[in-house]
């Protein structure tokens, strides 16, 4: 399969050109082609480094309305680090989404600058779940219109204790947002959270 194939849009395609990504890695080949198709819901179990985050990224990119400045896809991940690594990563892939902006929500930093660039208009949230939670509790960030919420390296989340934040955060979101959960393995607690919150998921495997 080549990008192509998988049904991304011309924006997309030439910032993958400009990256010098030649072909679709497992888990974006079988992701992709099911995010744009359908509205569904999806588990995938995938390691860090398979390309999971362009997996997911290219379909909420690709799906968003840039045109709008309402949040419409909101994504946690356990740590700062890699808040910022899906964020830088999703302003590379969005660089021709002409309009687009992506905002990262994290501890540790200044919470009214991240207040003001939410503010400004962000269609998509990267975030770890404490800050997030604190600002949804200060009325900072406003995500009642989320259209894709992606649960990223869920395991680890829920291992560093986040499961309250967690759950918190989604009883804030729409119930018919589409949920995209991405694990590197499957404990009893993640399958309870997919249990919870999610609505007759696909599953693929890489
Ligand atoms: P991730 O698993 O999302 O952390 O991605 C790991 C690395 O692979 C990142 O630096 C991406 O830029 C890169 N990458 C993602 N997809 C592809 C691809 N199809 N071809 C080459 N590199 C890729």
């Amino acid at each position: 399969n080549t990008f192509q194939d998988l049904g991304l849009n011309e924006d997309l395609l030439h910032a993958i050109t400009d990256l010098g990504f030649e072909k679709p890695s497992e888990v974006q080949d079988k992701a992709i082609p099911i995010l744009l198709e359908e509205d569904t819901d999806l588990v995938a179990l995938a390691q860090t480094g398979t390309g999971k985050t362009a997996a997911f990224g290219f379909p909420m990119l690709q799906k968003i309305n840039v045109d709008s400045r309402t949040t419409q896809g909101l994504i946690l991940s356990p740590t700062r680090e890699l808040c910022l690594q899906i964020t830088n990563e999703l302003k590379q892939y969005g660089k021709y989404c002409k309009g687009l902006n992506v905002v990262a929500i994290y501890g540790g930093a200044s919470i009214t600058d991240q207040a003001r660039a939410v503010k400004k208009g962000a269609q998509i949230i990267v975030a770890t779940p404490g800050r997030m939670k604190d600002m949804i509790g200060r009325r900072l960030v406003d995500i009642s219109k989320i259209e894709y919420s992606v649960l990223d390296e869920a395991d680890e989340m829920l291992n560093m204790g986040f499961y309250e934040d967690i759950t918190e955060i989604l009883s804030h979101t729409p119930q018919d947002k589409n949920t995209w959960l991405f694990s590197a393995t499957m404990p009893k607690e993640v399958s309870t959270i997919a249990k919870k919150f999610m609505h007759n998921p696909q599953e693929i495997t890489v």
